[in-house]
């Protein structure tokens, strides 16, 4: 008898603690889909990958775009003044993040640099080439096409979701660690995939592709553009086609965000293949998410470097 007054007063004192105005409007609070801006197509997919629909994400840059010519439009400006967390990949890539960010004047926004942690590749210049690489101070930045870092950046977007939205916090872990996963395996069926090719050597668009080559064990041969943004002299093009012939280098990869004409060219001077990919997700039909692309590349790749 003791024990159920107990439990009644228990229920009488518990019941309107629980429905306090405060709670109300945190409850009401963790009804609305957590704001997030991304720099690159490919950060979108892992917040939706993670977040599902509790979040409400706005990619700035297409997967059409080039990362390194890209400039903010004004509805950019509103996205992130709306926003709590920004995620950009870092490393010296989206330099016009900062003005952006500063111009929104968004005081809780938080942005997240997914790079950190991933040791970055020095870009050096050509064997044979006219010019430097990539003018990067801190590295190369393109550590995303390398399926293993981009486990390093989805741990980081993981995190920084998980301490913005803590109501969702177990879904968002949930997710992560499936997502992980899947990451890994589509990882090993790639690596299977590429493992068998006997010819290893690639020229290349533009220097996106150290941590890809390093990770599936290829040799870039050659860069067609150094610079971003520029165009490759007659004397570098020159260097390209008798290192192509010489090395016997049967493929080269081009990139759809990038211009097709010098591919085209080397290609037809030389005989080698183009395997057209991706730098990033939805730049090509069937590679709408990052998964969806690492697979596409590789086989495109695979296929290009057997046809020789
Ligand atoms: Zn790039």
């Amino acid at each position: 008898m003791f024990r159920l007054i107990l439990l009644t007063l228990l229920i009488i004192v518990a019941v309107p603690c629980e429905w306090t105005p405060s709670t109300t409007a945190r409850l009401a609070f963790a009804a609305e889909p957590l704001n997030v801006v991304v720099t690159l197509p490919v950060l979108k997919d892992w917040v939706q990958q993670i977040g599902g629909s509790h979040v409400r994400v706005v990619s700035l840059m297409t997967g059409y775009e080039s990362e390194h010519t890209y400039s903010p439009k004004p509805s950019d400006l509103v996205a992130v003044r709306k926003a709590s967390l920004l995620f950009e990949v870092g490393a010296g890539l989206e330099v016009w993040v900062s003005s952006l960010v500063k111009n929104a004047g968004n005081a809780s926004l938080q942005v997240v640099t997914t790079s950190k942690d991933i040791e970055l590749i020095q870009d050096h210049a050509e064997p044979a080439g006219d010019t430097h690489a990539h003018q990067h101070a801190a590295g190369n930045p393109h550590v995303w096409l390398d399926p293993g870092a981009a486990a390093t950046m989805v741990q980081h977007i993981s995190s920084a979701m998980v301490a913005a939205d803590p109501a969702h916090a177990p879904e968002y872990r949930t997710n992560t660690a499936a997502y992980l996963q899947s990451l890994l395996r589509v990882q090993e069926e790639s690596l299977e995939r590429l493992h068998k090719v006997p010819n290893r050597a690639v020229i290349v668009h533009h220097p996106a592709w150290p941590y890809f080559a390093r990770r599936y064990d290829l040799r870039i041969a050659g860069t067609i553009l150094t610079q971003p943004g520029g165009e490759p002299s007659a004397r570098h093009l020159h260097t390209l086609i008798e290192a192509i012939k010489r090395d016997h280098i049967r493929v080269i990869i081009s990139e759809v965000q990038l211009n097709q004409k010098v591919p085209q060219l080397l290609a037809r001077e030389t005989g080698a293949h183009i395997a057209v990919l991706t730098t990033l997700p939805g730049g090509l039909p069937g590679t709408e998410t990052y998964l969806d692309m690492l697979r596409y590349n590789v086989l495109q790749l695979a296929q290009a470097l057997e046809q020789t």
